[in-house]
């Protein structure tokens, strides 16, 4: 009896030193961290290494030379019989990592030892509906929350030192198809997210919110005719009016989900978001351009106010939901600096605007036989080659089915999710992409409630016999492809750029690889055990580099992919963290 009351009397003591030390080096994270956070190497606070979404960390320790070395110090896994897609990007605070898993889960872990420190998982109802998986992109960090989308449309934040919830909000109704999946923004005080929901029919939104209460600030719908609110007040109707560019009603269920979240720049005080595909996707049933579908829109951070729009696929027949990451970037052209930003478009252009008012500067194809465009016009408007748009259905004889045609880049996209990286020493956007075509045809379609809501069908095939992935090093000045390199799977993960001369990426044949940045040449490759759709990060910790990045096959391809899903199937399911660093010598 005795000798266990002194085994519990040590133990409260240990417990005790250890809350104690734990709250005095837990410094809350403020609008400064994650304005900076690029430039702060002991730590990762925001989605992106930064607001602006570079991915690029000037931290060298590890590089070219010694990168050959780098080797697994832990691995944490996220167990339970819930593996499927693991698409998070963790962050790094105070030596603990917060990281989201599928099925709308999040745990704590010891950056040092890959211990867990907590985990809280979602109670997800019936009935939801994710389009791609139940995957999670990551989570945001503000004062001393923690904060995530729900695959159920709800955004939760959790006391970061224990993971308890302190506020939930419901940001979209599951049973209408609407679910969240990105990492949460944080600019100004607040928290700013999007929607998923684009095959259902719901209408597109950003919003903002309090980001310690969870309060809505603001909300903007990305569909013109829909009624923004400010302060619980209306503040006027997205684009001016109803139906515009949109045949009858058509705009009441025209999607423009903001699915992948957005970036924020700090420097033109404005946030960027992408916009998916109008719904439905069958293009004869919406003749206009469909504002705001497709396009990607600068957003005053305190009032929601649409500031400037560049549509990339106007009128949209191929689920070329333009979402994709708008990156700033500064350039020099005649000793003027260009506020630029770029982005890769599902549509495979990549194009360059003036971040400050949204002109078009430049775009080319980054995909190779692109056909459904003969190119771009001088404000980047496609000109289409109708030839490869998917026939209207009422042209066929029974009505049923439209002209079938094969376009390329498939509907998944010249590049999907998966962010690209920009380098500030070499200049170059690393862009994941993937050179596939789809057979696509139209079909009729109505309007229900949490039903998907296409009329299409479509089957996605390969264009090249050796490879289907291929990340490229894109100069943004002249257009010119540096470098490629080839992967056999299609790619699905994000990229990392670091100042040694590295460019960090992982492939669904389960390898971290790190490459020159310059070359393009492989210096590094690590397998993980499963399949990585992940974006990977680094960061200092008493002196030493640290590399991590998230395993687990899954995501769109293995559901959506056509022929290509039958050349993955055999790739193995998985759910764990991987850190790495060199040994110390
Ligand atoms: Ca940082
Ligand atoms: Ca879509």
């Amino acid at each position: 009896m005795k000798m266990r009351l002194l085994a519990k009397s040590v133990g409260m003591t240990a417990a005790f030193s250890v809350a104690l030390c734990a709250a005095q080096v837990h410094a809350k994270v403020t609008d400064k961290d994650i304005v900076n956070d690029a430039k702060t190497v002991e730590d990762v606070v925001s989605n992106g290494l930064g607001p602006q979404g570079q991915r690029y960390s000037p931290l060298k320790q590890v590089n070219t030379k010694n990168v050959k070395s780098l080797s697994p110090i832990w691995s944490f896994s996220f167990g339970g019989e819930k593996q499927r897609g693991q698409e998070s990007q963790p962050l790094v605070k105070d030596g603990v990592m917060y990281v989201t898993a599928s099925y709308s889960r999040i745990f704590a872990v010891d950056v040092k030892t890959g211990e867990e420190l907590w985990q809280y998982d979602a109670r997800l109802p019936d009935g939801i509906m994710p389009c791609c998986d139940v995957i999670n992109r990551g989570a945001a960090l503000y004062d001393d929350l923690v904060i995530f989308g729900t695959l159920d449309a709800k955004l939760v934040a959790l006391d970061a030192k224990t993971g308890k919830p302190r506020w939930r909000k419901t940001v979209g109704d599951y049973q209408a198809g609407y679910s969240l999946t990105a990492a949460p923004l944080i600019a100004k005080g607040k928290v700013i997210t999007g929607v998923s929901g684009g095959e259902f029919g719901i209408v597109g939104k950003v919003e903002a919110r309090d980001a310690k209460t969870g309060e809505l600030v603001w909300s903007r719908p990305t569909v013109e005719g829909h009624m923004g609110y400010l302060n619980g007040k209306e503040n006027g109707i997205t684009g001016g009016e109803a139906g515009k560019t949109w045949p009858g009603d058509m705009w009441k269920t025209g999607g423009a989900a903001t699915w992948l979240g957005g970036t924020y720049d700090p420097d033109v005080d404005l946030l960027f978001f992408g916009t998916g595909n109008p719904a439905p996707w069958n293009s004869h049933l919406r003749p206009g351009d469909n504002l705001y579908s497709a396009s990607r829109l600068a957003i005053d951070p305190d009032t929601g106010k649409i500031v400037w729009h560049f549509q990339t696929t106007p009128h949209d027949g191929w689920d070329f939901d333009g979402v994709n990451e708008l990156v700033s970037f500064d350039y020099k052209e005649k000793g003027k600096t260009i506020k630029a930003a770029a982005t890769a478009d599902r549509n495979g252009f990549f194009y360059v605007l003036d971040r400050t008012n949204g002109d078009f500067i430049r775009g080319m194809p980054f995909v190779k036989k692109l056909n459904w465009a003969k190119g771009l016009d001088e404000k980047g408007r496609p000109l289409y080659d109708e030839a490869f748009r998917p026939g209207n259905p009422a042209d066929a004889k029974d009505g049923a089915k439209g002209k079938t045609v094969f376009s390329i880049p498939s509907f998944l996209g010249g590049k999907n999710w998966m962010p690209m990286a920009y380098s500030q020493d070499t200049g170059l956007f690393y862009v994941p992409s993937n050179e596939w075509g789809m057979d696509i045809w139209n079909e009729p379609v109505n309007y229900k409630k949490g039903a998907a809501y296409l009329g299409s069908g479509f089957t996605i095939k390969p264009v090249f016999d050796d490879h289907i992935g291929s990340l490229k090093a894109i100069n943004p000045v002249t257009g010119k492809v540096e470098w490629e390199y080839k992967n056999t799977a299609p790619l699905w993960g994000g990229v990392l750029a670091t100042a040694g001369n590295l460019v960090f990426m992982g492939n669904p044949e389960g390898y971290l690889m790190a490459m020159n940045a310059k070359t393009g040449e492989v210096l590094y490759k690590f397998n993980t055990g499963t399949g990585i759709v992940s974006s990977p990060i680094t960061w200092e910790q008493d002196g030493e580099q640290y590399v991590t990045i998230v395993a687990g096959w899954g995501g769109a391809i293995p559901l959506w992919g056509g022929e290509v899903a039958k050349l993955v199937k055999d790739f193995n399911q998985g759910g764990s963290v991987w850190t790495f660093k060199l040994p110390k010598s």
